[in-house]
């Protein structure tokens, strides 16, 4: 990776430039943040940082030139020092003037590099919390799991901006998608598009762990078990208070309930901790998954097996039965072996036919 590929981050279109724009902000605010944890009290920082502000420049935004990037960083600036704040708060009054005065113009090519360092951070990341939390089979999976380059595009229409990783003969990357720019939670206001600078971290660090260490790509383990997983485990080894916290309220809520597994992943981690994340990183790292569609098939079945039981355990009322299947998923999740501890989930499944608040869809 001797040359960064700045890819679109050159190109002049009112969307890369509000992207560009808004990650020149979150640096400056990221280097204040522990000051405004301190200056807003009880007020969530992150939620500050990451909702309101874009609104400001969102309102500007229109004003602008399409093709004026230092117009872009002008109006954050102006907005930062001439912002009304509650409560006559001149402590914040004056940090939200340093941060103003922090924020730097920034190449194409400066920015491509910062998010290199990102990238190139989650995969450090990833590899860490798989040594603190992998077996051996773990481990000699992600050895073969390589940093790959980073390529931006960007794409009129569509969804919002995030990452994927692409497979190609030419080598794999993971592509940052730059969205459109009329894109945010709420189709009038811009809240909330500062939070892809505060994930960014984090959607490296998914893609790595599903997309690139995972040798099953079905969707529900990826996108929400292994989700689940990387919120438990990136808390664990960034320590990063701004971020993390700003992760774990965003994807608890908005993105790790894909098709209702999301809450049973939850369900799991609440009630049997590391231990399903190892059992989750056994899994992933399983040489079976080779991606074939009867893997897949397998993979549906026991993902639906893994929800059912969880579902079923959380609406039987306390008791000798409601103990032991609890146990028996217990003892399933400890046996190092993944596949075998499947088979021992699929008997407790077996086990648990007749019982009125069990609905497996498949058996
Ligand atoms: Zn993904």
């Amino acid at each position: 990776m001797s040359t960064l590929h700045t890819g679109c981050l050159d190109e002049h279109v009112p969307s890369v430039l509000f992207f560009r724009a808004l990650f020149d902000l979150g640096m400056a605010l990221e280097r204040h943040s522990v000051d405004l944890a301190l200056v807003l009290g009880s007020r969530s920082p992150f939620i500050f940082l990451s909702e309101e502000t874009p609104n400001w420049l969102d309102r500007h935004i229109k004003r602008l030139s399409q093709t004026d990037y230092a117009g872009h960083l002008k109006v954050i600036r102006a907005e930062l020092r001439g912002r009304k704040v509650s409560e006559n708060n001149k402590a914040l009054r004056k940090l939200l003037q340093r941060v103003a005065g922090a924020i730097r113009k920034r190449s194409a090519a400066d920015l491509a590099g910062e998010l290199h360092k990102l990238s190139e951070r989650a995969h450090t990341l990833v590899g860490e919390a798989l040594e603190h939390f992998g077996d051996d089979r773990v481990r000699a999976r992600w050895s073969q799991c390589s940093r790959v380059p980073l390529v931006f595009v960007h794409e009129a229409g569509g969804r919002e901006t995030r990452c994927s990783f692409e497979t190609t003969d030419k080598g794999d990357a993971i592509h940052v998608h730059v969205g459109p720019y009329r894109e945010s939670e709420t189709p009038t206001a811009r809240g909330g598009a500062l939070r892809v600078y505060f994930n960014m971290p984090f959607y490296f660090f998914h893609e790595y762990l599903s997309h690139s260490f995972s040798r099953w790509q079905e969707r529900l383990f990826v996108e929400g078990y292994l989700v689940w997983a990387a919120t438990e485990m990136l808390v664990r080894v960034d320590g990063d208070l701004v971020r993390d916290q700003y992760v774990m309220e965003r994807l608890k809520v908005a993105e790790l309930q894909p098709g209702g597994v999301g809450c049973t992943a939850a369900w799991y981690g609440q009630n049997f901790k590391e231990r399903f994340l190892k059992f989750l990183l056994a899994w992933a790292a399983d040489a079976s998954g080779s991606g074939q569609p009867q893997d897949l098939a397998i993979q549906r079945k026991d993902l639906d097996l893994l929800a059912s039981l969880a579902n079923l355990t959380s609406a039987m009322k306390r008791g000798s039965e409601k103990n032991a299947l609890y146990n028996g998923i217990e003892l399933a999740l400890s046996d190092s072996d993944p596949r075998r501890a499947r088979k021992q989930l699929r008997r407790l499944a077996r086990q648990s036919i007749g019982v009125p608040q069990f609905t497996p869809r498949l058996l």
